[in-house]
């Protein structure tokens, strides 16, 4: 096979006329890398750059829907995803002295979808990595400046080099610079809450699956994977409020200084504090997804909340269907597939992100009375409902 410009020529002598787009994917997270073999397997070859000077090992548990796996199947990658990652069996609740409320099987979502799998993310994107092409990639590089002009984006970046693309595609995450430089500042949705996330010994947890503590305004999610597991922790707060590296052990043995079952283990074992992670929880919706030659995908431009653990899913998504709409256009008419892209993708995110705030309200309410109405409407909500609920997420066309 020969590629010359857009024009591939194989052995046997077919000739097929590509596309003829010059495509900058700016973040190689989940959506860029995703995008970008998508992008690759169907003759494209774009640039795809990344801020961080390497991958690295930084992230914890994510979790992939089946409707994630789809994608990574029509890439190659679903075998990889397994062996690599954990299937969810089952999903326990306890109130926060550790009382168990209720326990579900997912076994009829698998039956319908597919596991629910859970990943280390760096393992993740090692896995997508395989399908993009080493001289795509360009690490430790952010744009400088964009222009947007009729001959196409003209971009400077961080190494001082420069080049025109005919459209930029912004996976640069929720804190997008892209998004800021492009559509100016806009702000990010607070939950209300706060989490530290951090590694514990995977001993503690003796089943595949996800058990969580639900108090009040408080929780704590315990999330397994092959041979790791993650502690992921939720607390009302207010937004700005720091958390100082020095604190940080003090102030999660208070937060969850009631809590019983095998928190009080968590608490005593926790390790060195730099490697805590915390951050505030913040959602984030537009209403145009793109501007003249840009256009966004992922959390750049539809973050959720992370108790719906839809996030990777979601982002996969959008760069499935933002490719497929890319195949269909050329350098002149791509507004039009932007705007496709858009209307396949809009009603689903704002389905999905709606669904994960009203769970965030119900999972962190704050004053005892409610919070021991949810824990009874938990004790009586069954496996059923719950296969219900996995349905109205994942049954949607893409
Ligand atoms: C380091 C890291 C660790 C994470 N860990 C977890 C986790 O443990 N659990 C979980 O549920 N979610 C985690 N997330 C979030 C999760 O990956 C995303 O919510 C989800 O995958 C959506 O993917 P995305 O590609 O839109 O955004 P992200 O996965 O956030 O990827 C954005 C990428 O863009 C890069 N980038 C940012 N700004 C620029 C710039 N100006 N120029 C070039 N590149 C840029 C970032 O370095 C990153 O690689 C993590 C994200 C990151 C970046």
């Amino acid at each position: 096979m020969k590629r010359t410009g857009n024009i591939t020529t194989y052995s046997n002598g077919r000739v097929r006329y590509g596309p003829d787009m010059k495509i900058l994917i700016v973040g190689a997270g989940i959506a860029g890398l995703t995008l970008c073999g998508l992008l690759e397997q169907r003759g494209f070859q774009p640039t795809l750059i990344e801020r961080a000077p390497e991958f690295g090992d930084v992230g914890y548990v994510i979790v992939v829907w089946p409707s994630g796996s789809r994608i990574l199947k029509g890439l190659g990658l679903y075998e990889l995803l397994e062996d690599r990652g954990c299937a969810f069996t089952d999903y326990k609740i306890s109130n926060y002295k550790g009382k168990f409320i209720n326990s579900y099987t997912i076994d009829p979502v698998v039956e319908k979808y597919g596991p629910i799998i859970s990943i280390y993310r760096p393992d993740l994107i090692d896995i997508l990595k395989k399908v993009v092409s080493e001289n795509s990639i360009r690490m430790d590089t952010t744009v400088v400046s964009l222009q947007d002009t009729k001959d196409g984006v003209e971009t400077v970046f961080s190494d001082g080099s420069k080049g025109t693309y005919d459209i930029v595609i912004g996976c640069d995450g929720i804190k997008s610079a892209i998004r800021k430089d492009v559509f100016g500042d806009m702000p990010l949705r607070y939950s209300g809450m706060s989490g530290w996330g951090f590694w514990v010994n995977p001993d503690l947890c003796s089943s595949e699956g996800i058990i969580e503590y639900w108090g009040k305004g408080k929780f704590l999610g315990m999330w397994p994977t092959r041979g790791r597991l993650a502690v992921f922790t939720s607390v009302k707060r207010k937004s700005g409020v720091q958390d100082s590296v020095d604190t940080r052990i003090e102030s999660i043995r208070k937060t969850f200084a009631e809590f019983g079952g095998v928190v009080p283990e968590i608490l005593h074992g926790l390790g060195d504090p730099r490697d805590i992670y915390y951050d505030e929880y913040n959602d984030f919706s537009m209403n145009s997804w793109s501007c003249g030659r840009v256009v966004l995908v992922g959390d750049s431009v539809h973050a959720i909340l992370p108790n719906a653990g839809a996030g990777v899913s979601m982002a996969m998504e959008s760069a499935a269907v933002l490719a497929e709409e890319l195949c269909r256009t050329d350098s002149v008419n791509f507004s039009h597939a932007f705007w496709q892209y858009e209307s396949r993708r809009k009603a689903r995110v704002n389905k999905v992100q709606n669904q994960s705030r009203i769970m965030g309200k119900f999972i962190y309410t704050e004053s005892g009375i409610l919070s021991s109405v949810r824990d009874y409407l938990v004790r009586v909500y069954s496996s059923r409902q719950l296969f219900r609920y996995w349905d109205s997420m994942l049954k949607d066309p893409l």
